[in-house]
């Protein structure tokens, strides 16, 4: 065939008559009116949520195009499974240019041809244009061939659960015969034309022609020359390939709004609202707590119903939920489409149910919640931004105050209140750990210090943790550092019975420490616990005490908004010393300890605030070797003490802890030959010393503290009281 007597352009509607022109054109305008209705009903019922608090759409602009970075780069997806970031990039990708090589033929034919009278879709950008067309139609094809093998003869169970539906397998093999028809159609229309040569640059349907003409297949000539009897010639494949291949077409666009397709813009639309620090701070309480309840669906909030509707079954946050792991009653994915199912179920004229109650007879039920660690894992799998915890805060804060708090957690709070402590100790015994220094620490609230230091429940009250608080206490020291703490003012942090939905104790506790804080002369506040670093960090600035301070049951005097311009620095240990051993001030030449030894990631340090380096850089510098634990920095698995877990007892098998250490002893790369397994969180080392013990892990593993291993490697681990397992 010679290339330069055939036009490099093809015919859009061959072998259409005008009157299945019109029909076309009159289905195409159903399809896309039901789809605008249908998107313009998912958005109204947005709209009649409740206002969130946090601002969604400002600087709307940045959003968007980080939103399209994040969603066309398929970051989340390729996120621990390069074979599903593979498949959703072709599937997504493919998807799009053939979406836009349709826009194009629509402007050719509609601006160009009709208005101008000329063509832009031949020549060069015709050969192009088909080029690209049948190689990101094939990467679609290809993408939708993982997803059907990975569903239906892998059959991987993050796939499969209780939402999983018909609809699933509607939108999938939708695609596929979306994707495999246009393949049909280029084909047969090249064969038809008599597979011109440079159609080739349509590979995959010059290939197809290839095989039809290696068939025999008839054409409407040999028919009419009576070579064929059949009547089934490329014609009448052509006519029949290509409605079928518009009516499919046609129901998927009228369908998107109605079903799993939703998800390819309520999860853009979603990415675009994400709140950057979502999980690390919670919405602010405001003094009218039914305001942040879940008495009803109408209590949440648009974006937290957005979340519902951009969930696209994926199943990755439940595939890495430690709650679900353990056998806990908790699948994140469930609870966030169980509300949805309940919300459609009832604005399409259903019963009303408790959104969540104890004994089976709500949406969402009390133990559900329970099981929840506020780890934060579901929201950093999730592809598409949706933010559990927000919702779960909303359910907590609904079980608090109707009661359905687990009796352990009751106990808790009631210590919190009389004590201001977890362990319901006295406050005047808060300071005694330092007790057995060799040297006074200083009261911050008498003396002007650079150092604030929150030392936390658990260093102060818990025995294990003494060592830990005297370890740091011991460097601070040994590094030359004015610091100091408030003894018997200092309380709980508040950050983990917020996370159950203890708010008004929260405020309470925010508000006497940010009043003593006000009374102190200091430079920055470090914290032993990354719980407290995370909330005094990120919340303790958002609460707005104004609100309170007519409130007589809130014993603080304080007005302002504490910290708003983030003056004050706040720091977890670790920061602040790897900065004193970075200036030399520990004298740490980097082979004092030989230990071999792995490091858990505290998840409200790691995933929440994004620190992995300091205590990784603080290990390296006492001389032992780290070997990383398989699931490391943002895949660290909790140790299930968050979100109240430290203070409930659960029926499971294996515990979170006992698989973390199983996972140091045989998945690391030095298995066995770990010694030491390091922690820098003290709910972390109360959690992993149960762990050890309970798991039969005593003779084969150590747990210790980033700081237990310095003070050791300063030679100072008799002053701090320290046990140093003999060589
Ligand atoms: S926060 Fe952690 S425990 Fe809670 S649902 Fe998410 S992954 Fe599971
Ligand atoms: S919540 Fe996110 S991670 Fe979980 S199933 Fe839905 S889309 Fe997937």
């Amino acid at each position: 065939m010679d290339m330069n007597t055939i036009a490099q352009t093809r015919e859009t509607y061959w072998g259409i008559t005008s009157v299945e022109y019109a029909v076309f054109y009159l289905l195409a305008f159903i399809a896309i009116a039901v789809l605008t209705y249908g998107v313009y009903q998912r958005f109204s019922r947005y709209a009649e949520g409740d206002d969130d608090s946090f601002s969604r759409v400002n600087d709307l602009g940045n959003r968007i195009v980080s939103a399209t970075r994040t969603v066309l780069s398929n970051e989340k997806q390729f996120n621990r499974d390069l074979y599903g970031g593979l498949m959703h990039s072709f599937i997504m990708w493919g998807f799009l240019t053939l979406f836009i090589a349709t826009l194009i033929i629509m402007v050719d034919q509609y601006a160009f041809q009709k208005v101008l009278h000329m063509t832009f879709w031949e020549g060069d950008f015709y050969l192009a244009y088909s080029f690209i067309v049948d190689a990101m139609g094939l990467l679609f094809v290809v993408g939708i061939g993982m997803a059907m093998y990975r569903r239906y003869w892998v059959r991987n169970h993050r796939l499969w659960g209780r939402h999983t539906s018909t609809e699933d397998d509607i939108f999938i093999w939708t695609l596929f015969a979306l994707g495999i028809g246009g393949f049909l159609l280029e084909g047969l229309r090249i064969y038809s034309a008599g597979i011109p040569d440079h159609e080739i640059v349509s590979f995959v349907g010059y290939g197809l022609a290839l095989g039809f003409n290696g068939i025999g297949l008839a054409t409407l000539g040999a028919e009419q020359a009576g070579l064929n009897g059949s009547g089934l010639n490329v014609e009448n494949l052509h006519w029949l390939a290509w409605w079928t291949h518009s009516l499919i077409a046609f129901f998927f666009i009228a369908w998107v709004p109605y079903a799993k397709p939703f998800h390819m813009l309520s999860s853009f639309a979603n990415v675009v609202t994400r709140d950057e620090k979502a999980g690390q701070r919670l919405p602010n309480v405001p003094s009218d707590l039914d305001a942040t309840n879940a008495e009803s669906i109408d209590d949440f909030t648009w974006k937290e119903i957005l979340d519902q509707d951009a969930c696209t079954k994926c199943g990755r946050c439940s595939s890495v939920c430690p709650a679900k792991a353990s056998d806990r009653p908790l699948d994140p994915r469930n609870v966030i489409l169980d509300l949805k199912s309940y919300r459609e179920d009832l604005d399409a004229g259903g019963e009303e149910q408790p959104i969540v109650a104890d004994g089976g007879t709500s949406v969402i039920n009390a133990e559900t919640m329970e099981s929840c660690m506020a780890c934060m894992a579901c929201m950093d799998a999730c592809p598409v931004e949706i933010e559990h915890l927000k919702s779960f805060t909303r359910l907590n804060r609904q079980m608090t105050d109707q009661g359905d708090v687990a009796p352990s957690m009751q106990d808790v709070f009631q210590n919190v209140m009389q004590n201001g402590n977890t362990f319901g100790d006295s406050p005047r015994n808060r300071g005694d750990w330092a007790d057995e220094l060799e040297f006074d620490v200083t009261d911050a609230r008498e003396e002007e210090v650079d150092y604030l230091w929150y030392v936390g429940d658990f260093p102060s009250y818990d025995e294990r943790n003494k060592q830990v608080a005297r370890s740091l206490a011991t460097i601070l020291k040994e590094a030359d550092v004015s610091f100091g703490i408030l003894f018997d003012d200092e309380k709980f942090d508040g950050n983990d019975i917020r996370r159950v939905g203890e708010e008004l104790l929260y405020v309470e506790l925010a508000g006497h420490h940010v009043e003593t804080w006000e009374d102190c002369e200091f430079d920055k506040i470090v914290c032993t616990d990354p719980h407290s670093y995370n909330t005094f960090k990120n919340e303790y600035p958002e609460v707005n005490f104004d609100e309170f301070s007519d409130d007589p049951m809130m014993p603080f005097d304080y007005e302002e908004q504490w910290n708003e311009d983030g003056e004050i620095e706040v720091y977890h240990w670790t920061q602040a010393v790897e900065e004193l051993v970075a200036d030399g001030a520990l004298d740490l030449s980097g082979t004092e300890l030989d230990y071999t030894v792995t490091y858990h990631d505290p998840c409200h340090l790691g995933r929440y605030n994004d620190e992995y380096e300091a205590p990784r850089e603080l290990i390296k510098a006492t001389g032992c070797t780290l070997d990383e634990m398989p699931r490391n920095r943002s895949n660290s698995f909790c140790c299930g003490g968050g979100g109240g877990g430290l203070w409930m007892d659960f029926e499971e098998e294996p515990k979170p802890s006992e698989e973390r250490i199983r996972e140091a002893l045989e998945d690391t790369d030095a298995g066995s030959g770990i010694e030491k397994f390091v922690v820098a969180c003290p709910m972390c080392m109360t959690m992993y010393e149960d762990g050890r013990k309970t798991g039969g892990y005593e003779d084969e593993i150590e747990v210790v503290d980033v700081a237990e291993l310095i003070v050791e490697a300063i030679g100072k681990a008799d002053e701090a009281q320290v046990e140093v397992a003999a060589d």
